[in-house]
């Protein structure tokens, strides 16, 4: 009896937060979860702030960013051992161009990747899962003094090495790029380079996940201790948004529906699914005021990007040198950051990306019908190209509401519903045999059948 009310009570608490879906764990992700480990990040980060600087300038190949490269290298190279041959390791290099601003002369430089190739040779589709891994000082220019760089932004660097060791053995349908970048802090250059790059070379990148300064669970001058929520940010216009995709947005009131947008709602879906005690909170801005990151030259490469961080920096421990004044400690240093939280935001991390690259991709030609006045609405749409859908979700909510809020299930590649199009969004998203869901996408109007 106990027990039947206590079902009753859960299926009453699933509807309430995802409509009338029923909130199912993949088992395989669930398992690759309850494999990160808070110590092996902690360890990567100690490693990684042991080296005196990991600054973009820095040469020394004993104790600077070279020999923290060859560390990161090392892991993605022994991590590739249980990938079957899938994954493959390499230190990318190029010269970032002098500049007048961060950059004093032509310098070289490198990102850090490691590459696991999907199983589908039919799926082109490449998913980056990034963090910088270079460092700095007060002075952004000191490429000599210490920085030992723990939060920002070996906290990330240390979640992409550990999706990499779960990942590497497990199979998926798409290719995971897992990148450590040089040069954000010197102005988002190891991230430009890779994302021209891919626009040049025409990949076809399916999303963008960077996470830069994830770590530290406590503020500065407000104080606050809590280890229960992190961000996710998305740009609201696109940046490489086109006069005629700005005509189409304006016309349809998309103007909270960028793919960015998109991305970060499924993350916190994903995220909230599969991690326990944790909340992710939607940030309805590209990056922190006024403040940049790594994803910010794929958006601008029209690549559907957003970046995650923690809730509540602490700037006593971020770009400061460290010492001791009035009793108080300065430096990004790694005794002060947050282990478990940091393994709770690289559970999110995985959690999507997972499901990400086991799922179709988005259905094509998504269409909302127009050609009649109806208080009911019709939408259509084709098969992705990529990927077997077994089926599709159309997605509704409320104009007024952050998130999708129900989910309604058909095989079919149209679905008429008793709902007006005045009053609701809606979106179509392909779902995979495994139940892995791919990328909400919005429909545009359908005027006349061509
Ligand atoms: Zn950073």
């Amino acid at each position: 009896m106990r027990k039947n009310l206590y079902t009753i009570f859960l299926v009453f608490c699933s509807q309430m937060v995802f409509g009338q879906t029923t909130i199912i764990r993949n088992s395989e992700i669930a398992k690759m979860i309850s494999e990160i480990s808070s110590d092996s990040l902690e360890h990567h980060v100690r490693m990684l702030a042991s080296f005196n600087s990991r600054h973009t300038l820095s040469i020394d190949e004993e104790d600077g960013m070279p020999a923290a490269q060859q560390y990161v290298l090392s892991k993605f190279n022994h991590f590739a051992k249980q990938s079957g041959g899938r994954m493959t390791a390499e230190i990318e290099k190029f010269v970032i161009p002098g500049d007048d601003r961060r950059i004093p002369t032509d310098s070289p430089a490198a990102n850090v990747m490691a590459t696991l190739k999907g199983i589908n040779p039919a799926d082109d589709r490449i998913f980056i899962i990034s963090a910088h891994m270079d460092s700095r000082n007060k002075d952004v220019m000191d490429e000599k003094g210490a920085s030992p760089g723990a939060n920002d932004n070996g906290s990330g660097t240390a979640a992409v090495i550990e999706l990499a060791r779960i990942m590497a053995s497990h199979q998926f349908s798409a290719t995971i790029l897992f990148v450590a970048f040089t040069g954000e802090e010197q102005g988002l250059k190891g991230a430009t380079y890779l994302a021209d790059k891919a626009k040049n070379e025409g990949w076809n990148i399916g999303a963008v996940l960077n996470n830069d300064i994830i770590g530290n669970s406590s503020s500065s001058e407000t104080l606050i201790k809590d280890n229960l929520m992190m961000r996710v940010f998305s740009e609201t216009i696109p940046a490489a948004e086109t006069e005629q995709e700005a005509t189409i947005r304006k016309y349809i009131n998309a103007d909270n529906d960028s793919k960015s947008r998109q991305l970060a709602r499924y993350i916190k879906e994903h995220g909230e699914r599969y991690v326990d005690q944790f909340e992710v909170k939607l940030i309805y801005r590209a990056d922190r005021f006024l403040r940049g990151g790594d994803q910010t030259p794929f958006a601008k490469n029209g690549m559907t990007a957003i970046r995650i961080s923690e809730m509540n920096e602490n700037f006593l421990h971020q770009h400061e040198n460290v010492r001791m004044e009035d009793g108080v400690q300065y430096g990004d240093l790694p005794d002060f950051m947050d282990y478990e939280y940091l393994r709770k935001v690289t559970a999110v991390n995985l959690a999507s990306l997972a499901s990400l690259a086991d799922s179709p991709d988005q259905p094509l030609e998504v269409k909302i019908d127009v050609r009649n006045l109806s208080n009911q609405t019709t939408l259509l749409w084709k098969a992705p190209k990529i990927g077997k859908a077994k089926g599709y979700f159309v997605l509704m909510r409320e104009t007024s509401s952050s998130m999708w809020e129900r989910k309604f299930w058909t095989t079919d590649t149209s679905l008429t519903l008793p709902y007006s199009k005045d009053n609701y969004f809606f979106a179509i998203q392909s779902v995979a045999e495994s139940g892995a869901e791919g990328i909400p996408v919005l429909p545009t109007p359908l005027f006349k059948l061509n």
